[in-house]
């Protein structure tokens, strides 16, 4: 057996958090907390905190009672020399900073964050590579071709990213304009945190996934497809120079992905886990990606082509347009039309440093809230959306 890994959750309240924990719960002799950050739940983050112990702790509001640990920052504690292992499953830019802390300190990174390498994936490997840190994905997409290219020497051709389509694969155009926010937040296979549920509504969640495993794998964007596989048992694939494929199957459950990046290079038994019940599954289906009814999509993979600061810009606007949607502003079809817009008036800065990249992230929120105001001004989309004034 080896050392007991010391690890530090970022994000312990949020859904990836919070499975994170089941996972440490289940292998208690391999694995210890020794900090917890949460954002605004400070009442979970207690209750987390007081099963856990950890040394360390972080919250955006300062708790006024003292739990014993120590309150640090989120980077003091990525780079904290009692740390080994760092599970960044904050949301948003926020995990940027962090994320570079802990490389610099050559600690392993599992990362649930997607913003991450979307926004500065070039400064990320390479930190990474600098300092002999590893990056462990925990998406299970990126998890499923990882564990397919275990004990591989020779560099697959092509990554088939798998993606269920959401609740609206089979909607038309028209019956996608009127999708309410309600109806985006029901995601048929997987529970998730609210922007995800409709990032994977838009397919801009899969879009970002293919700019990830760009970075992750080192893999050139033209290799990279994606398959609508509306089960979600297979959870992606690799193909090989001698045209065979492996994939990953099982049980759509976040705790699996998780649990392989705190094991590895070993698995560990843990009967929480689902197993697949081959009676009830009928079929697999795969068929290719419609583009032009998801053009999130292709916003998406055409800004990680360009790189520079326009995947930054992307996830910005994507955010603020995911906002206005779920705050029944804008409606489900004007998100990718604000993030084109936005796209459309941004000046690329290639080869951008960290502080770009944030620029950028700003000036992407400013400029698509004010294409959204102006979006909203429109008095009959006002009245299609019941928006009163
Ligand atoms: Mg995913």
């Amino acid at each position: 057996m080896g050392r007991v890994k010391r690890i530090a959750i970022l994000g312990s309240t949020g859904s990836i958090g919070q499975q994170a924990l089941d996972v440490v719960r289940a292998s208690p002799d391999e694995l210890q907390i020794v900090a917890l950050t949460g954002n605004r739940n400070l009442r979970l983050l207690e209750r987390q905190i007081r099963e856990f112990q950890p040394r360390m702790f972080c919250s955006t509001t300062r708790p006024d009672t003292s739990y014993g640990g120590e309150f640090l920052s989120l980077d003091e504690i990525a780079g904290h020399p009692e740390v080994d292992f760092v599970v960044v499953a904050t949301a948003g830019k926020a995990g940027l900073s962090p994320t570079l802390a802990a490389l610099k300190t050559g600690k392993t990174v599992a990362l649930a964050n997607k913003e991450v390498l979307v926004m500065a994936g070039e400064i990320t490997v390479r930190e990474a590579s600098l300092h002999q840190a590893q990056i462990l994905p925990i998406d299970s997409e990126h998890s499923a071709i990882w564990q397919c290219l275990q004990g591989e020497e020779s560099k697959p051709q092509r990554l088939f990213i798998t993606a269920s389509g959401g609740p609206f694969y089979s909607c038309s155009q028209s019956q996608l304009s009127q999708v309410t926010a309600e109806q985006a937040l029901q995601h048929p296979v997987w529970k998730m945190g609210r922007k995800v549920t409709i990032d994977s509504a838009t397919l801009m969640n899969k879009g970002l996934e293919v700019i990830e495993a760009h970075w992750l794998f080192s893999f050139p964007f033209g290799s990279i497809e994606i398959l609508m596989h509306p089960q979600s048992i297979v959870h992606s694939l690799v193909e090989f120079m001698d045209g065979s494929l492996k994939a990953q199957l099982s049980r759509p459950d976040m705790r699996l992905p998780i649990q392989y990046a705190l094991s590895y290079p070993r698995r560990w038994p843990n009967p929480e886990l689902p197993r697949l019940d081959w009676s009830k599954i009928h079929s697999l289906d795969f068929e290719p990606v419609d583009y032009d009814r998801f053009p999130c999509l292709r916003l998406a993979v055409d800004a990680g082509k360009s790189g520079g600061t326009y995947p930054a810009v992307l996830c910005a606007a994507d955010e603020v347009a995911v906002e206005l949607f779920l705050s029944r502003r804008i409606g489900f079809t004007d998100i990718a039309k604000i993030v084109q817009k936005t796209l459309e008036q941004h000046r690329n800065i290639a080869g951008p440093s960290v502080e770009e990249i944030l620029a950028a992230d700003d000036w992407a929120r400013e400029c698509a809230a004010r294409l959204s105001l102006d979006h909203c001004a429109e008095p009959e989309r006002r009245s299609n959306l019941g928006i009163e004034r």
